[in-house]
């Protein structure tokens, strides 16, 4: 099945959509973890935690993000190694919280994962929140509730630790917010400059085609090659831009199987194979 938006890979726009964006930099909501990803949030879902977890007295420096949001690829490089797993491939060891990433649910509008990148927008519209200092859910909801922020998952398993700023239904109000800028934004579409991607990914393919990419290479040319390889199932980490061991095997097997020269150099091919 094909993703409805893969003329361009979704998650190329997305990368440079947010390396370009202003208000990620100023975006610093807490997290558990460096892999937590909160640069794929709704912008108003970010602007409502950020009130809430760094603005909020009696919340502020007691509450973190445990989970953010999944991008497409990945949603769907954990699916496919859990099919795998399932049909007994080596090589696919921990694959448990795998969704079909086509999968429709909660009215039909959501797919995936509530954790994953949205098809319908482009944004992530769920995290997981872990609370500190002896801080209570008992406490959290109702002060989460003014800004915006709602528990939504009640069955299989009632999940305390799971928060939205809307379902498939709409956009919960947040009354805390009202006047805030950020909430006046809050329907409107992801905008995706596609001519400056574009231009983007082939500025690249050019740097690329000059200075090919290798073992210790360490830029953006480098993050598009970890997500083209996860996506087409090539294990090689989280997607930092940086070359290292994972990341040479990954491109050595990707080489080897579509019957490139395996020198684990990413040059003008195989990056034009890559992208494809
Ligand atoms: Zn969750």
């Amino acid at each position: 099945m094909q993703h409805p938006r893969q003329t361009i890979p979704i998650f190329l726009i997305f990368l440079f959509r947010t390396e370009n964006s202003a208000t990620l930099i100023r975006m610093t909501l807490p997290v558990t973890g460096k892999n937590v990803r909160v640069d794929l949030l709704h912008p108003t879902f970010k602007a409502r935690l950020e009130a809430l977890l760094n603005n909020e007295p009696e919340i502020a420096e007691r509450a973190r993000i445990l989970s953010g949001v999944r991008s497409f690829a990945d949603q769907k490089y954990f699916w496919d190694g859990y099919q795998n797993k399932i049909k007994g491939k080596a090589g696919y060891g921990h694959f448990n919280l795998a969704a079909n990433p086509h999968r429709k649910f909660g009215g039909g509008l959501f797919q995936g994962s509530w954790h994953m990148q949205q098809p319908f927008d482009n944004y992530g519209h769920a995290v997981d929140i872990r609370l500190y200092g002896g801080l209570k859910w008992k406490t959290f909801v109702p002060i989460a509730k003014e800004y915006g922020v709602l528990q939504t998952v009640f069955s299989p398993q009632y999940e305390a630790w799971h928060y939205q700023w809307r379902n498939s239904k709409g956009i919960f109000q947040a009354p805390a917010m009202v006047g805030e800028k950020s909430e006046a934004k809050s329907v409107k579409k992801a905008k995706v400059d596609l001519k400056g991607v574009a231009a983007a990914i082939a500025q690249l393919g050019e740097q690329v085609a000059r200075r090919p990419l290798r073992k210790g290479s360490r830029n953006s040319a480098v993050k598009v090659v970890q997500e083209r390889l996860a996506a087409k199932g090539y294990k090689c980490g989280f997607p930092d831009g940086v070359w290292g061991r994972k990341t040479d095997k990954a491109v050595r097997a990707y080489q080897r199987a579509n019957g490139l020269v395996i020198d684990g150099v990413v040059g003008k091919n195989t990056w034009a194979r890559l992208l494809k």
